[in-house]
C-alpha cells in the first residue's frame, strides 16, 4: 500500500515506523528502571466457583503504575516485553509478587488460596525456568500446589517438543498446568492429549457475546465438551454478565473469570473482598 503511493508515501510511512521504534524501545527501557525501582504489582482477579460462588484460585495481573501515577496498559508493555525478553525478569517478579500474596492471604485467614500466574514462551523456553521456580517456592517456604501456572495456547502447542517436557515436570512438581486464551490459537486436538495439562481458559472472545451474538456460544460449547472428555478443569473468562455465568454453569463449566463476578484488585481490597463475603451469610453468594 506504501509503494501504491509513490516515493512521498514510503517515506512518510518509514517515519511513522521509526516513531514507533523509538516508542517501543524506550517504553523497553523505562520497563526495565521499573522493575528495578519495583513500579511493578500485581491485581489478584477471582475465579469464582460458578455453581456457588466458591473463590477457590485468583489470577495475577501485571500492572504497572509510572511515579507521576499513569498506568500503563499490559496490553503495551507485555508485548514490549516479550519482544525484548523483559518478560523473563518481570514473570520472575509477579510470581515473587504472587508468592508474598499467598503469605499474606494466609495471615489474613485464607490459607487455602490459589494463585494462578501467566508464564511466557521465553520463560519457558528457559533452562533454568523450573529449577528457578522452586527456588524461589522454597524461599518463601511454599509448595507448588499453590500456584497455577497458565501458559497460552499457541506456545503449548507450537513449541510443543521443548514445551511439552517442562510442563510435565512442572506438573509432577505438583504445579496446577492452565492452557489460557484457549481457542485462538493453533488448536490441535492431538496435541492437547498429549500436553500435560489440567485446566483450559475458553477465551473471554467466545464467552463474552454469550447470549448477545447468534451462535456465539457454539465454540465455548464445543470446548466445554472437549474439556469434560478429556477430564479437565474449565475456567471461563470474560464472564460480563449473570446470563452467562448460568449459560456455562448449565454446561457443567466450573469456574467463570470475568469482571461480570469480580473485577481484577490489589491485594488489600481483595483481602477486603473474600472477609465481606465470609462476614455475610452462610449461604453462598450469587
Ligand atoms: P490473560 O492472561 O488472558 O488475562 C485475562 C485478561 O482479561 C486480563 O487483562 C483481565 O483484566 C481481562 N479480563 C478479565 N475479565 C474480563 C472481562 O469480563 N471482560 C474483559 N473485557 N476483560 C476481562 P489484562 O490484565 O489487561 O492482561 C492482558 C494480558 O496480558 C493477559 O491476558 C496476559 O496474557 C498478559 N499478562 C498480564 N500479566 C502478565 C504477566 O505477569 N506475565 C505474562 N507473561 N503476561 C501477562
Ligand atoms: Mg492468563
Ligand atoms: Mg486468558
Ligand atoms: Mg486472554
Amino acid at each position: 500500500l506504501a509503494k501504491a503511493q509513490g516515493y512521498g508515501g514510503l517515506a512518510r510511512y518509514d517515519a511513522r515506523d521509526e516513531d514507533a521504534a523509538v516508542e517501543r524501545f524506550q517504553l523497553a527501557n523505562e520497563l526495565r528502571s521499573a522493575l528495578a525501582e519495583e513500579l511493578i504489582y500485581i491485581e489478584l482477579q477471582p475465579q469464582l466457583e460458578l455453581r456457588d460462588s466458591g473463590a477457590p484460585g485468583f489470577e495475577a495481573l501485571a500492572r504497572w503504575r509510572r511515579e507521576d501515577g499513569s498506568m500503563v496498559s499490559p496490553a503495551s508493555f507485555i508485548p514490549i516485553a516479550e519482544a525484548t525478553g523483559a518478560i523473563v525478569a518481570l514473570g520472575q517478579r509477579v510470581f515473587q509478587l504472587a508468592c508474598e500474596a499467598i503469605l499474606e492471604l494466609a495471615a489474613s485467614g485464607f490459607p487455602q488460596a490459589r494463585i494462578a500466574v501467566n508464564v511466557s514462551a521465553l520463560q519457558l523456553a528457559r533452562e533454568d525456568f523450573v529449577v528457578q521456580l522452586l527456588n524461589t517456592l522454597s524461599t518463601y517456604n511454599l509448595e507448588p500446589w499453590q500456584f497455577e501456572l497458565e501458559v497460552t495456547e499457541s506456545l503449548a502447542m507450537h513449541s510443543f517438543e521443548h514445551a511439552g517436557g517442562k510442563l510435565a515436570r512442572l506438573r509432577e512438581a505438583g504445579f496446577t498446568i492452565a492452557i489460557d486464551d484457549f481457542g485462538t490459537g493453533f488448536s490441535s486436538l492431538a496435541y492437547l492429549r498429549r500436553l500435560p495439562v489440567d485446566v483450559l481458559k475458553i477465551d473471554r472472545a467466545f464467552v463474552s457475546e454469550i447470549g448477545e451474538v447468534a451462535d456465539a456460544h457454539a465454540i465455548a460449547d464445543v470446548v466445554l465438551r472437549l474439556g469434560q472428555r478429556f477430564g479437565l478443569r474449565i475456567v471461563a473468562e470474560g464472564v460480563e454478565s449473570r446470563a452467562q455465568a448460568d449459560w456455562l454453569s448449565a454446561r457443567g463449566c466450573d469456574l467463570g473469570q470475568g469482571f461480570g463476578l469480580a473485577r481484577p484488585m490489589p491485594l488489600a481490597q481483595l483481602i477486603d473482598w473474600l472477609r465481606a463475603r465470609t462476614a455475610g451469610d452462610a449461604t453462598p453468594r450469587r
